[in-house]
């Protein structure tokens, strides 16, 4: 479809969805979402542990893979991210964290007005319809509906709680609320127990309005300009190459990694890299694919000598039982993420904000299975895992082209592990997540250690066994961050890039720096926060 619009959208994911939505509902605006991928329509999909399935899809996933990194022992890390409607938030594990309220008045702190806690708050509020009902914190009523998921509970949920009060952590019974820290159940993004992507909360009632118009399969290959005037995009679809126009602006929510490449086959990006891949440079900014700030985790595993949901998703009877369930009542293990619980804590005491993330899976997949991570089909005896990864990390990658071939897939380099503070912060975490499973009740229901296991002793052995086992927990950002100055950022406070006109990026590759948590949330705030930047003319 050649066409014209007010606004052409590249990418329908976590940010995507919510600007068309927001934008769409200004009735006098013809908004076009161009996408990628496919639909959503796909059980694994909607089925929130169907997650697993969605890891190594290539009808779903870009796959990616980042260069051998040192700080992975060498190790080229698997990077999945989400193609087809509803982008990352169709794929992730549905965990809904805003983030810490000191993350967001630090982009406030860096030159950024608007985006403090007491300015991105009613934006988290406005947005949500939670579960566990309205308060100074929390909204209802919203587009979104986030689960409190205090129901489906797994029995080891408590005895980890209780251990992790053991070893004096906190309980915290909403990280999205007045505080962060602590330890407490996991809210999800599932409605009905289906998962509530972007592209269902979102995008279905936008696309409802007929003013926003939605092209699947078409991936951007390029940008269009009049002068300094970004006016459209390239892409393709089944073969060809076409062209749409934007009356007023193209934004690109493309996702940490698309979005940045995009800016650099258009000209916009380092320019002696832009150079040496023959591309013509419009716009020298070393900011372009710099600052790529991710986080990096890793699992704990144990046998236990009481059932995990190892005992129910492995067996073909367990299997018929669970589907059952959900099919039937959208409920039971497969109506939520592997994710039960967890928490922000410290691993020192002088911090002024949790600086580890913990995740309580009631279940282990220790054997690999070609092709998928086999949340379906977990180990053959009572596995318990828990996860960690950091929330503030000092090590920074970056991302350069490949090739100036639009549909190669960029260079990304993580560089995990590349300070010292880092890999000290993980080791003392380490240590800490041996505490809470010595400690009661849950060190009563544990037969053995599995990984790393109890001959992993050392600091110096801690610490090659983290650095091996470790990856990123996919939440790559600030590829193309806001900051008020071309010289150290991409995008202005407005989300404008830096040097042209008619051009933002509204995706987590603008985030000023990498809340900790999760990035599902502080994504879909880029596209509220966007949009309202938009419809105010700035
Ligand atoms: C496996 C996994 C698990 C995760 N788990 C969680 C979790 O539990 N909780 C949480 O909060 N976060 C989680 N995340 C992270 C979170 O989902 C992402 O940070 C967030 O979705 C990013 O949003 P985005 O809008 O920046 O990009 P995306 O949602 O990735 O959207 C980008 C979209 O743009 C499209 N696109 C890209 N390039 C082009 C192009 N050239 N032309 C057309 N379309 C294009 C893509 O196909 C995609 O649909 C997870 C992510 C993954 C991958």
């Amino acid at each position: 479809m050649d066409g014209e619009f007010d606004y052409v959208i590249v990418g329908a994911g976590s940010a995507g969805c919510v600007l068309a939505h927001q934008l769409g509902a200004d009735p006098t605006l013809r908004i076009l979402l161009i996408e990628a991928g496919g639909s959503d329509r796909r059980l694994f999909v909607q089925m929130p542990l169907g997650y697993g399935k969605l890891f190594h899809d290539p009808a779903v996933n870009w796959n990616y893979h980042a260069e051998p990194d040192p700080g992975l022992l060498g190790q080229s890390d698997h990077w999945p991210r989400g193609k087809l409607l509803g982008g990352s938030s169709s794929i992730n594990a549905m965990v809904w964290i805003r983030g810490h309220r000191g993350d967001y008045d630090d982009w406030r702190a860096a030159g950024n007005p608007g985006w403090g806690w007491d300015d991105v708050l009613p934006a988290f509020k406005a947005m949500e319809d939670f579960s566990g009902g309205a308060d100074a914190w929390r909204g209802v009523g919203g587009p979104l509906h986030i689960a409190a998921n205090r129901r489906h509970a797994h029995p080891l949920v408590q005895p980890f709680l209780d251990a992790c009060g053991t070893v004096g952590l906190a309980q915290n019974p909403d990280f999205n609320g007045a505080a962060q820290d602590g330890v407490g159940p996991y809210q999800l993004t599932v409605k009905g127990g289906r998962r509530n992507s972007a592209a269902r909360a979102f995008l279905r009632p936008a696309m409802a309005r007929g003013n926003v118009v939605v092209l699947t399969r078409a991936q951007v290959t390029g940008l269009t300009f009049a002068g300094r005037r970004a006016t459209g995009v390239t892409y393709r679809r089944a073969g060809r190459s076409l062209t749409a126009t934007a009356r007023r602006e193209v934004i690109l929510s493309g996702g940490a990694i698309n979005s940045p490449q995009l800016l650099m086959l258009s000209g916009i990006g380092p320019g002696a890299h832009l150079q040496a891949m023959g591309l013509p440079v419009r716009v020298d900014n070393a900011n372009v694919g710099a600052h790529l700030n991710d986080h990096q985790g890793l699992n704990y595993t144990w046998r236990m000598r009481v059932p995990t949901l190892n005992d129910i998703l492995r067996p073909w009877w367990g299997k018929l039982w669970v589907g059952a369930q959900w099919l039937f009542a959208r409920s039971g293990p497969l109506a939520v993420s592997i994710n039960h619980a967890g928490g922000f804590v410290s691993t020192d005491p002088g911090r002024s904000r949790p600086n580890m993330q913990l995740y309580m899976q009631a279940f282990s997949t220790l054997l690999p299975r070609a092709g998928e991570r086999p949340v379906l089909s977990p180990d053959p005896f009572p596995g318990f895992s828990i996860g960690l990864s950091n929330c503030r990390p000092t090590s920074r990658g970056w991302l350069q082209l490949a090739s100036p071939d639009p549909l190669a897939a960029p260079r990304i380099t993580a560089n995990a592990f590349a300070t010292p503070e880092d890999r000290a912060e993980m080791l003392a975490a380490v240590k800490l997540i041996r505490r809470i499973a010595a400690a009661p009740p849950l060190s009563g229901l544990i037969a053995e250690e599995l990984r790393p296991g109890p001959a992993v002793v050392s600091d110096a052995a801690l610490t090659m066994d983290f650095q091996r086992r470790s990856g990123t927990v996919y939440h790559p950002s600030c590829t193309a961050r806001m900051g008020p100055d071309p010289a150290t950022a991409v995008v202005d406070p407005l989300l404008r890039v830096h040097g042209v006109e008619g051009l933002r990026v509204i995706d987590a590759s603008a985030f000023a720096t990498l809340p900790g948590g999760n990035t599902n949330a502080p994504a879909m705030l880029m596209g509220w926060k966007g949009a309202e930047l938009i419809r105010a003319g700035g």
